[in-house]
């Protein structure tokens, strides 16, 4: 069995603008949670591919006080309810909760699952028969692509080619199989390599 596994945040659904921050991160309330254009096709696509089609993702929200356990639920309702409505539906989902500065005690921690490390992807392929070496990681951050690379995975970076993570990618010494700018672009740039 092989398997897509995907970020959630930026990937799946668009990131939310803060503006007293001054920052783009995860939605917060069910109402925030806004799919990206093309991403229930690419899923279904994925599936006729033959892929398991799987979420990994960071969630240190609830670890650092700023999201409810029932906000957290309620938005996986509605992208689970969004991607049914087109078709689509995720195979499993795998999510961090912790972080290492979390407010809250039990999630406080130096754990193997939060990315860049792999355990999430390991734990989807240990629970579900993945071949790792036949599968892809698809996110829109470097820490994705290191998870990915570390589990064993081909990686997918989403974004644009001329890319602000770019000079990152020099500096780190990170590089993705390919860049891409979203789902449906993955997943031409997958049937292509199967093509081979
Ligand atoms: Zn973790």
């Amino acid at each position: 069995m092989k398997a897509v596994f995907l970020d959630r945040d930026g990937v799946i659904n668009s990131l939310v603008y803060y503006p007293e921050q001054g920052v783009l991160d995860s939605p917060f309330t069910p109402e925030q949670f806004r799919l990206l254009p093309g991403v229930a096709q690419a899923i279904r696509k994925y599936h006729k591919m033959g892929y398991k089609v799987i979420l990994a993702s960071n969630q240190p929200g609830i670890a650092k006080g700023i999201l409810s356990e029932e906000a957290f639920e309620a938005i996986r309702r509605k992208m689970k309810r969004e991607l049914a409505k087109e078709g689509a539906f995720l195979d499993g989902e795998y999510y961090c909760p912790h972080h290492p500065e979390a407010k809250v005690k039990r999630l406080k921690a130096n754990c193997g699952c939060r990315k860049p490390e792999p355990g999430l992807l390991l734990q989807a392929a240990k629970d579900m028969g993945i071949e790792l070496s036949r599968s892809w990681m698809i996110g829109d951050g470097l820490t994705d692509v290191k998870a990915g690379k570390r589990a064993g995975t081909r990686t997918i970076l989403m974004g644009r080619k001329k890319c602000e993570l770019c000079q990152l990618m020099d500096e780190e010494d990170v590089r993705p199989d390919a860049i891409a700018p979203d789902l449906l672009a993955a997943a031409q740039h997958i049937l292509k390599q199967e093509a081979k």
